[in-house]
């Protein structure tokens, strides 16, 4: 089952990206300059005791003016509503209640969405409780002061936040259909898909096995197989700003993701690849998920015989970190190509899950340093001793060596792409661990 996600909601400058900011630290991600992941900080992985989150901050620009505030939050309620398991409601101890705050109260509660009431710029517990009371009137519970910048109460609210994960978050799914994530940007043809595939057979499934999360996911068969296409809500969700049109095609993309095995990453061939694009992909790949790029609408543009090179060319080079993605040229409109996604779907699901043998591997590990020398440092070469595949989807392997420092990244790109010229893994990226043997 997928991580939980953690939305955080509130009105403008009641410290959201403060305490998104301080709770989401640093994180690494399989390949450290994964577009989005460092320079947008809109989502983040936590960790806190035993449990793993995914974060999201639905906040997007400072509206201009204040009639829009509410408007605005509104949107973003929603968006948390759709999208997670969680949601932490942030207040300002300073500015006090709000009528804002209480609409939005009043939405939230509706959702039955659990809801962690987070009063923020509580800077002194001991003289500003009083003040903490008063949100106690916006019916959603218990308010749980902190102080984001200064640190305080982050435990007990972050106590409080994973008590509401759903049972056996992060476990297996007992459902065995294949899970796919249509995503791009806005207008790329994502529904139009969905729409053509289940021909308008569209089924509203909610609580999927153990999830609190109600989502509306496609079932499509085909070729005598179920498939399901997740969270293809909200996907016609439009706001009138750019910005936020921007953000929430993210925050829905890493909902969905998050859910996927197997995420197509859809561009518009009549536009080009775009940096957009990379965001997007990149939310995709730092997931360490199945991954096919499905160039669509290309029954719409001019073609001759190099049409199909330059659009790969310049897909590999600006989504230059997922060298290992299957592109496809289709056409919604026409259902060029169509059958064809649904056979890479199946290969690059088996090949995101797929454990090869030890042995093997470290012959070709053997092999591959026998042909080209690890790199030294200061006189000193890095041995590598043993590799082993610890995990699936994605696979995810081991490296035994005499000191970490030496494994240049360049080294592990070359190890990576040694193991691929053998194994194949199509369409996965996959994940190397450094560890120095004692
Ligand atoms: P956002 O608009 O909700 O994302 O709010 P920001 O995180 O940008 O914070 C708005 C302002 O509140 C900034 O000036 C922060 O420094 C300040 N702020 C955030 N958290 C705290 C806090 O715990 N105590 C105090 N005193 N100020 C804070
Ligand atoms: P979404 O925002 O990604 O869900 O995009 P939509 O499915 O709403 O599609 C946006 C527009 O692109 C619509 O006008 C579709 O009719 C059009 N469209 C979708 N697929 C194709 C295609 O394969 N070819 C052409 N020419 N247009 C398409």
């Amino acid at each position: 089952m997928s991580k939980p996600i953690v939305a955080i909601v509130g009105r403008p400058n009641v410290g959201k990206s403060t305490l998104f900011n301080t709770l989401a630290g640093e994180r690494i991600s399989i390949v450290k300059d994964t577009p989005g992941v460092t320079r947008d900080r809109i989502y983040a992985e936590v960790s806190w005791l035993d449990k793993n989150f995914t974060m999201i901050d639905t906040g997007g620009i400072e509206p201009e003016s204040k009639d829009i505030i509410l408007s605005q939050m509104r949107e973003q309620a929603q968006i948390a509503i759709d999208t997670a398991d969680v949601i932490m409601f942030i207040v300002d101890v300073r500015q006090g209640l709000q009528d804002a705050d209480s609409k939005v109260a009043d939405m939230l509660r509706r959702s039955k969405k659990p809801v962690v009431l987070v009063v923020n710029k509580v800077d002194d517990f001991n003289k500003m409780m009083a003040d903490v009371y008063e949100f106690y009137n916006l019916g959603i519970g218990d308010p749980h002061p902190v102080s984001a910048s200064g640190k305080l109460g982050l435990g007990d609210m972050l106590d409080e936040v994973i008590s509401h994960f759903p049972e056996g978050a992060g476990e297996e799914e007992e459902d065995d259909r294949p899970k796919i994530a249509v995503i791009g940007k806005p207008n790329v043809g994502k529904s139009s898909l969905i729409n053509k595939l289940s021909n308008e057979d569209r089924s509203i499934v909610s609580n999927i096995a153990g999830t609190t999360r109600d989502s509306i996911d496609t079932n499509v068969r085909y070729n005598k197989k179920d498939y399901l296409f997740v969270d293809t809500a909200g996907i016609r969700r439009k706001s009138k700003v750019k910005e936020d049109i921007e953000r929430y095609s993210i925050i829905r993309a890493v909902a969905a993701v998050e859910k996927a095995d197997v995420v197509v990453i859809m561009i518009d061939a009549t536009e080009g690849v775009t940096e957009q694009d990379a965001k997007i992909a990149g939310i995709a790949h730092d997931r360490g998920k199945g991954i096919i790029i499905a160039v669509n609408k290309w029954d719409a543009i001019e073609k001759d015989n190099k049409t199909m090179k330059k659009h790969t060319e310049e897909i590999r080079d600006v989504l230059s970190f997922m060298p290992y993605a299957e592109i496809l040229f289709i056409s919604v409109k026409s259902g060029q190509r169509l059958n064809k996604l649904f056979e890479l779907i199946d290969v690059v699901m088996e090949n995101n899950a797929m454990r090869v043998q030890t042995g093997v591997l470290n012959e070709i590990v053997t092999e591959a340093v026998a042909m080209q020398q690890p790199p030294t440092d200061k006189g000193k070469r890095l041995k590598i001793f043993y590799v082993t595949q610890v995990a699936v989807k994605p696979p995810t392997f081991v490296i035994f060596v005499n000191d970490r420092n030496l494994m240049h990244f360049s080294y592990t790109r070359y190890l990576e792409n040694r193991i691929r010229d053998t194994f194949g893994f199509q369409g996965t990226a996959l994940k190397f661990i450094i560890r120095e043997r004692k």
